[in-house]
């Protein structure tokens, strides 16, 4: 079996327990304006490999993820767009006795879902913003399909650690973190809630590939903002930390 993959790293530390070994898809089905891998977008891009080439150099540091608690995460990109070949890695990876995290954007067809979800230990949820129109302005698809995948993963009882970008003046309105917040309240699936602050670094690439950088203007949130959002969170009663 052979799959798009833009780019591999084999001591990631924060998508997901312990240590993992990152396998970034190639193919997005959103245009994020900050997004950080602007060269993942193109279906046809990166390059195609074998799961067996890819389960191989895994292997090489297998000892490292089984120690630490953690294994493979499918990142990308959106890494359903190619399902098998997520089936083909996960199932690997869990035949080794290793942990799979799928990190989605969570624009999933759910007719495809049960291809990969049985063999998927934990789904890192990356949610934009919860007002519809907002969703497209800044991603280019309505959220419609995240919102159904995500009360999808809770009605069979998979966890999920909900990670929410904080552009300021984009995704920071109390309008926003109170949406989010009741979103993710009436859940019980979610095992972690995680800020993360907007950052500049794919910017170059958008210049790479003769592409205008739509947030040219905005800044990284300040880490009292963060502080404060956190604050905001914590008082609608969920724990949050910030990454
Ligand atoms: S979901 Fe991720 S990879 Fe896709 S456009 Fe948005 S930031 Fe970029």
């Amino acid at each position: 079996m052979k799959g798009r993959v833009h780019s591999i790293e084999t001591y990631g530390t924060v998508d997901g327990p312990g240590v993992r070994f990152v396998v970034f898809f190639q193919g997005c089905p959103l245009q994020c304006k900050y997004c950080h891998n602007r060269d993942t977008w193109d279906v046809f891009g990166g390059e195609l490999v074998k799961s067996r080439d890819i389960i191989n150099h895994f292997k090489k540091y297998l000892s490292f993820y089984l120690n630490s608690g953690g294994g493979l995460t499918a990142s990308g990109g959106e890494p359903t767009l190619q399902p098998e070949f997520l089936r083909t890695l996960f199932a690997e990876t869990k035949r080794l006795g290793a942990n799979t995290a799928l990190d989605t954007t969570g624009h999933v067809d759910i007719a495809n879902a049960e291809i990969f979800l049985d063999v998927t230990d934990l789904v890192l949820l990356d949610i934009k913003i919860m007002d519809r129109e907002k969703h497209k302005d800044l991603t280019g698809v309505s959220n419609e399909r995240i919102i159904n995948f995500s009360k999808y993963l809770e009605k069979i009882g998979k966890p999920i650690w909900i990670r929410h970008v904080v552009i300021p003046g984009i995704t920071d309105s109390q309008d926003d973190i109170y949406g989010m917040a009741n979103f993710i309240k009436e859940m019980d699936n979610v095992e972690k809630v995680e800020l993360l602050p907007y950052n500049k670094f794919g910017v170059e690439k958008w210049k790479a590939l003769g592409s205008e950088y739509p947030l040219e203007g905005i800044k990284p949130p300040s880490r009292e903002l963060l502080k404060d959002i956190a604050g905001d969170y914590q008082s609608l009663g969920i724990e949050i930390t910030i990454g």
